[in-house]
């Protein structure tokens, strides 16, 4: 892939994360730096506990890191924002709203008027595949399909920046299979029909990784930083089974290995 002209969209510079836990102190991030271009896929994977939440968090600016900056389109994150959707690994979705109402309701906030906010919330509902669940309720919904909800709801005000912490985490291991292909193919379609978006997909699973990913960001065990960075420039569909494919997954079993070892070792 040749780069030299896309735009830096996320930087982390040199960031540091310490929480006090029960008075003791749990040094999440130690000196973590990335960059992530515009318009791409990143996947960041890494033993549990290395403090990938950590980081996604202080990129929707629920977070601050100790010590460090984390920029975005140039500018320091120091809040919360709607340039930037989330999908968490619970669905988070409101339990007393229809399909609709869960992904019209930022629409709502921000004021869109009534007839916008019901076609917009209504295109998205399309494209993850919900037609004619707009009336249900949540508890009436598949794990999958509670997630493409919050997948939809993120989408809909147009976020420059989606951002997903393990969302297929919660799923049996063919939804996630099935929600895995689902997201390549909206990946796809969004690159078509609407600006370009930079994606951050937070899993421990090596396997989504390399189906979903541009690129790979390969974390250390805690404290967090970037042990190695693997570019996936595989066309998409992919298939799971295809000598290149395996080849990306090795490459990043083998880096992630050590980390998942150290991990193991030190946990109770
Ligand atoms: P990951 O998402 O990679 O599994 P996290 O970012 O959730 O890891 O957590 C990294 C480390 O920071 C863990 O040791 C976790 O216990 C700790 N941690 C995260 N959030 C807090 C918090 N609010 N208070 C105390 N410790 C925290
Ligand atoms: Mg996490």
């Amino acid at each position: 892939m040749s780069d030299h002209n896309i735009p830096i969209k996320i930087e982390a510079i040199d960031i540091s994360k310490e929480f006090i836990d029960d008075k003791k102190k749990v040094l999440a991030l130690d000196h973590l730096n990335l960059q992530m271009k515009a318009g791409d896929f990143n996947v960041i994977v890494g033993p549990s506990g290395c403090g990938k939440s950590t980081f996604l968090y202080m990129l929707a600016g629920f977070e601050k890191p100790t010590t460090g900056q984390v920029i975005l389109n140039g500018e320091e994150v120091t809040k919360p924002g709607p340039d930037r959707g989330i999908v968490f690994q619970e669905y988070a979705l409101f339990p007393w709203r229809t399909v609709i109402g869960n992904v019209i309701f930022g629409l709502e906030r921000a004021g869109v008027n009534n007839k916008e906010a019901q076609e917009t919330a209504q295109y998205y509902i399309d494209l993850v595949g919900l037609t004619g669940f707009e009336k249900a309720y949540p508890h009436t919904l598949s794990g999958g399909m509670k997630q493409r909800v919050a997948i939809a709801r993120a989408l809909a005000y147009h976020p420059d920046v989606l951002l997903m912490d393990e969302p297929f985490g919660s799923l049996d291991a063919q939804t996630r299979k099935i929600m895995q292909r689902e997201l390549t193919h909206l990946w796809m379609e969004i690159g078509i029909a609407e600006e370009q978006k930079t994606l951050v997909f937070v899993t421990h699973s090596v396997i989504e990784a390399v189906y979903l990913a541009d690129r790979i960001f390969v974390m250390t065990d805690r404290p967090g930083k970037v042990k190695g960075i693997v570019d996936i420039d595989l066309p998409r569909p992919r298939d799971y089974d295809s000598p290149e494919y395996l080849e990306k997954r090795s490459q990043v079993l083998q880096l992630l290995e050590e980390e998942v070892q150290k991990s193991i070792s030190h946990k109770d």
